[in-house]
């Protein structure tokens, strides 16, 4: 699938400019120009975007690669089954207001951008990311505010999109300033892949930013230990140094990270980097997503696995977002059944 030659002009010369459509994917070598009106269609519908570090990341350009595989489109994107839907999880039934979803009492997203750093192939809101429309206006910002100052139940504000760390100083530093100006809001948490796909944003001055009354806390996306580069861990230090407790989520994905061994290993690399898994997702049932699925008995089996050789503030809980926005739940393995405790290794214990 891949020309070695192009490649080799990729290892050589790094993209200095993010990747954004198919066809500089061609040019670059990471897609066969064979493909590329193929994946035109999957253009088409999803957006593309790979920033030089994701570039730098990819060692080989093929679906084996767990790098590759998160962030190049693949013809399988076209194939959408009968159960996957537009919006899996149903944001749309649970926003009040325009770049609002409230579904907890005590929390909820405010979604200022749409825009991301890089388009994952699998992410449950595919369908709205990339688009500029989504974005909030200055009006519609200020009925967001309105609706989170009205609402005094709500003590902490997820900024989630889209990417807020795609947002200007300026832009990220105003909406933080007008929220801890709401004496209700307790903790305002960052939910981003920019420390993993371009660490250089993590400066001084937007860590800066982060210094203030309500307390930030940032979780980080990232599915596998190769998007842990030198650059990475660099960023994820700064932010650990500034006192921001970080988080990870990460998703279960077929052929990227659906064993224990390379859960273990990003769960520990996280750890030592001062990172606390705290999410691994079940897949949402987004379009075109299905050659990433695995089930959940697979899920349940590897986090059973993890559970007998991990050490527990290694262990993320699993979760499934239940369709059609109902929330998000923890989906085991269960440990007891009734009179029977099953331990880490598969084995039943009567109590
Ligand atoms: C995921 C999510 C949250 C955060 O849930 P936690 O379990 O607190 O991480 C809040 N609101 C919405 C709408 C969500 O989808
Ligand atoms: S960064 Fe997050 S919101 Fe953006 S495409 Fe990836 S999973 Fe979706």
């Amino acid at each position: 699938m891949m020309m070695p030659g192009l490649w080799l002009r990729l290892m050589r010369g790094p993209e200095r400019r993010a990747i954004t459509s198919v066809k500089s994917l061609v040019s670059t070598g990471l897609v066969a120009r064979e493909d590329e009106t193929a994946l035109s269609k999957v253009e088409a519908n999803f957006s593309t975007r790979l920033t030089p570090e994701v570039l730098k990341q990819i060692k080989l350009a093929t679906l084996d690669d767990p790098v590759y595989r998160q962030y190049v489109p693949h013809t399988d994107e076209l194939n959408f089954r009968a159960d996957e839907r537009a919006d899996p999880i149903g944001d749309k039934i649970n926003s009040p207001v325009k770049g609002i979803i409230h579904r907890y009492p005590d929390r909820l997203l405010l979604t200022p951008t749409h825009t991301c750093a890089v388009y994952c192939r699998f992410c449950f809101r595919r369908e709205n990311v990339g688009k500029a429309e989504a974005s909030l206006n200055k009006a519609e910002m200020d009925t967001a505010m309105a609706y989170i100052d009205a609402h005094t139940e709500v003590s902490e504000v997820i900024l989630s999109g889209g990417d807020p760390l795609i947002l200007s100083d300026r832009r990220l530093a105003e909406i933080l300033h007008r929220l801890a100006g709401i004496a209700h809001i307790q903790v305002i948490r960052l939910h981003t892949r920019v420390p993993l796909v371009e660490p250089s944003r993590i400066t001084p001055a937007l860590i800066k930013l982060m210094r203030i009354r309500p307390a930030v806390y940032m979780v980080l996306h990232v599915n596998h230990v190769a998007e842990l580069s030198v650059p990475v861990k660099k960023a994820m230090a700064r932010l650990a140094r500034a006192g921001i407790p970080l988080l990870s989520q990460s998703v279960l994905l077929k052929g990227v990270n659906d064993s224990a061994e390379t859960l273990e290993e990003l769960f520990r690399a996280l750890v030592a980097n001062r990172v606390k898994p705290y999410y691994l997702h079940h897949l949402d049932k987004a379009q075109g997503t299905s050659h990433f699925r695995v089930s959940i008995a697979r899920g349940q089996a590897i986090m059973r696995a993890l559970r007998g050789r991990l050490s527990g503030i290694a262990q993320p809980t699993y979760v499934i977002d239940i369709p059609g926005g109902h929330g998000k739940v923890p989906i085991g393995p269960e440990y007891l059944s009734v009179n029977e405790i099953v331990d880490p290794k598969g084995r039943r214990h009567q109590i």
